[in-house]
């Protein structure tokens, strides 16, 4: 089993063994570390960026304009990356990977799924992303473009999916935005 096959909790493992180790920080550091790191990290959030979107048309410019100030004005870190919101339309369909590891926008879709850091998904979706979405559920019409969006360090991504049909409000809209939504595996 190479490293890469590892499943991630034991790489995480391996690595903070070794920093641990090596003196550079201690296991109780670490955890305050994340504690910190995923304080109020849910899919909750990005959804009510979406949902936003979706019902304030003023937010919706300022969220494709500039996502990192959208998340911003609703309370929402995204420090030290930029993030790119990327609009669904009937025409074309928006999916994020991070090919090299897992970048991701932690405070707006909370922890990554195993999926997402999947050697798998990560080498296949961009070779074949009609393919990859289908098995997720999700079969695009021919005619619907797939945009793949490679997602580094210095550069991550939340897909806007298209709105349900239908006159709800903004909190009944949030709520019907998944994480998968959010990354692209799903419609919504
Ligand atoms: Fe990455």
């Amino acid at each position: 089993m190479s490293h890469d096959e590892l499943p991630v909790a034991a790489r995480v493992r391996r690595l903070e063994e070794r920093v641990i180790a090596a003196g550079l920080t201690t296991g109780d550091e670490l955890d305050a570390l994340l504690d910190e790191l995923l304080d109020g990290a849910s899919p909750v959030n990005g959804a009510r960026m979406v949902a936003r979107a979706w019902t304030d048309p003023d937010y919706r410019e300022a969220l494709l304009a500039d996502a990192n100030t959208a998340a911003g004005s609703l309370g929402f870190a995204t420090n030290g990356y930029r993030l790119c919101a990327v609009e669904n339309t009937p025409t074309l369909h928006n999916v994020v990977v991070c090919t090299l590891c897992s970048c991701y926008p932690v405070t707006l879709l909370g922890p990554s799924p195993g999926w997402y850091r999947s050697f798998a998904y990560r080498s296949r979706v961009v070779r074949e992303p009609r393919a990859v979405l289908a098995e997720f559920g999700l079969r695009l019409p021919d005619e619907v473009e797939i945009v793949v969006w490679d997602a580094s360090a210095e550069t991550r991504y939340l897909v806007v999916p298209r709105r349900p049909e239908g006159e709800l409000p903004e909190e009944e809209l949030a709520a019907r935005v998944t994480r998968k939504g959010l990354i692209g595996t799903s419609a919504v």
